[in-house]
C-alpha cells in the first residue's frame, strides 16, 4: 500500500504534470513485519491468533508485509523491521527463505521450540542410530533425511519467544520491546516460581520427576499444574543447573528414561553440553 508521502504523477490538458498526493490510514513509519513459517505445525501462530482482540490491537499498529497463514498477497519483498519465523529449517527451500529474511529484516525473532531447539523433529537426530526412517517410510530411496537443525545454525536471532507452543501473554509482553527496535531482558526464572505462585504441591516432593527448576518459566507453569512433569520446551534457563537436577531425578527416573524426555523437545543437545 503507498504511503500518504508518495506521489504520482497525472497530466492535465495543458500535459503539464501536477502532483497529487494519495491518502493512506497508514502512517509512514509503522514497523514493517513478516511472520513466516518453516516446516511446523503452525501451532505457535495459532497461539498468535488464540489472543484474539489483544493480538488484533497490536496487528493495528504494525504493517503486516507478508502472513502466509492468514493471507495469499505475495510478499513485496521490502525491507523488514521484524522477521517472526516459526519452524525448523529443514528443507533447501525453508533454509532459502530463512537467509533471505535475515538480509531484509533489522531483528529476527523465533517462535517456538521447532525454531528454537529443533523441537519434536530433532529425535529423529538422537535417534538415527536406530535408523527410524525405516519405520516411518517403507521405501527410503530419495527421501532425504537431513540433521534438524535450530534455526540459529543459519542466521543470527535476536530474541526467542520458546515454547511448544509459545505462550501468547509472553508474546504481548515482549513484542511492543521489539517494535521500539529493541532486544527485551528476560529474568532468569525457572517454571517452578510460577508453580508456587499458583499454590501447586511440588511434584519433586511426591517422588515424582519435574524438571521445572532448571527449565525458563514464562509459561505459567502449565504442566506440573495438571501433575504432568515439566518436560522442558522452553528450553534451559541461563543458570539452570543441569547437575544438580540430574542428580535429585537421579531417585526418580532412569537415566535412560531423563534421556528420553530429554529428547522429546530437543532438549538433549543443550543438556549435554551443559554437562560438559
Ligand atoms: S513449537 Fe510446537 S506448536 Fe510451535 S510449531 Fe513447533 S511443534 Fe508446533
Ligand atoms: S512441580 Fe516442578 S515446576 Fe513445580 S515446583 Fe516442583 S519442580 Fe518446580
Ligand atoms: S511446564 Fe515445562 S513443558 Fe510445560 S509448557 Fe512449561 S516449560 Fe513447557
Amino acid at each position: 500500500m503507498k504511503n500518504k508521502n508518495q506521489q504520482e504523477e497525472i497530466k492535465n490538458d495543458n500535459l503539464k504534470p501536477i502532483k497529487i498526493k494519495i491518502k493512506s490510514n497508514l502512517p509512514a513509519n509503522k514497523p514493517k513485519i513478516a511472520i513466516v513459517a518453516l516446516t511446523s505445525c503452525e501451532g505457535c501462530q495459532f497461539a498468535l491468533l488464540d489472543l484474539g482482540e489483544k493480538f488484533l490491537e497490536l496487528v493495528e499498529k504494525v504493517e503486516m508485509i507478508d502472513w502466509g497463514m492468514i493471507e495469499d498477497e505475495e510478499d513485496s519483498g521490502v525491507s523488514l523491521d521484524i522477521a517472526i519465523v516459526e519452524g525448523s529449517p529443514i528443507t533447501e527451500e525453508n533454509i532459502k527463505t530463512l537467509k533471505k529474511l535475515r538480509e531484509r529484516s533489522k531483528l529476527l525473532v523465533v517462535l517456538g521450540n521447532c525454531a528454537a531447539m529443533g523441537g519434536v523433529p530433532e529425535i529423529k537426530n538422537y535417534q538415527e542410530g536406530k535408523n527410524t526412517i525405516k519405520h516411518v517410510y517403507k521405501y527410503i530411496q530419495g527421501i532425504e533425511n537431513v540433521e534438524i537443525k535450530e534455526v540459529d545454525n543459519f542466521v543470527k536471532v535476536d530474541f526467542t519467544f520458546p515454547g511448544c507452543p509459545i505462550t501468547g501473554e509472553e508474546f504481548l509482553k515482549y513484542f511492543p520491546t521489539l517494535l521500539e527496535g529493541k532486544i527485551p531482558e528476560r529474568a532468569d526464572q525457572p517454571v517452578c516460581v510460577e508453580c508456587k505462585a499458583r499454590g501447586n504441591r511440588c511434584l519433586l516432593l511426591d517422588g515424582k520427576p519435574c524438571f521445572g527448576p532448571m527449565i525458563q518459566g514464562g509459561c505459567d507453569a502449565v504442566c506440573p499444574s495438571s501433575r504432568m512433569m515439566c518436560q522442558g520446551c522452553r528450553g534451559l534457563r541461563p543458570k539452570g543447573n543441569v547437575k544438580a537436577m540430574r542428580a535429585t531425578l537421579k531417585k526418580m527416573m532412569t537415566d535412560e528414561e531423563f534421556e528420553n524426555v530429554t529428547e522429546i523437545f530437543g532438549l538433549r543437545d543443550s543438556v549435554e553440553e551443559r554437562e560438559k
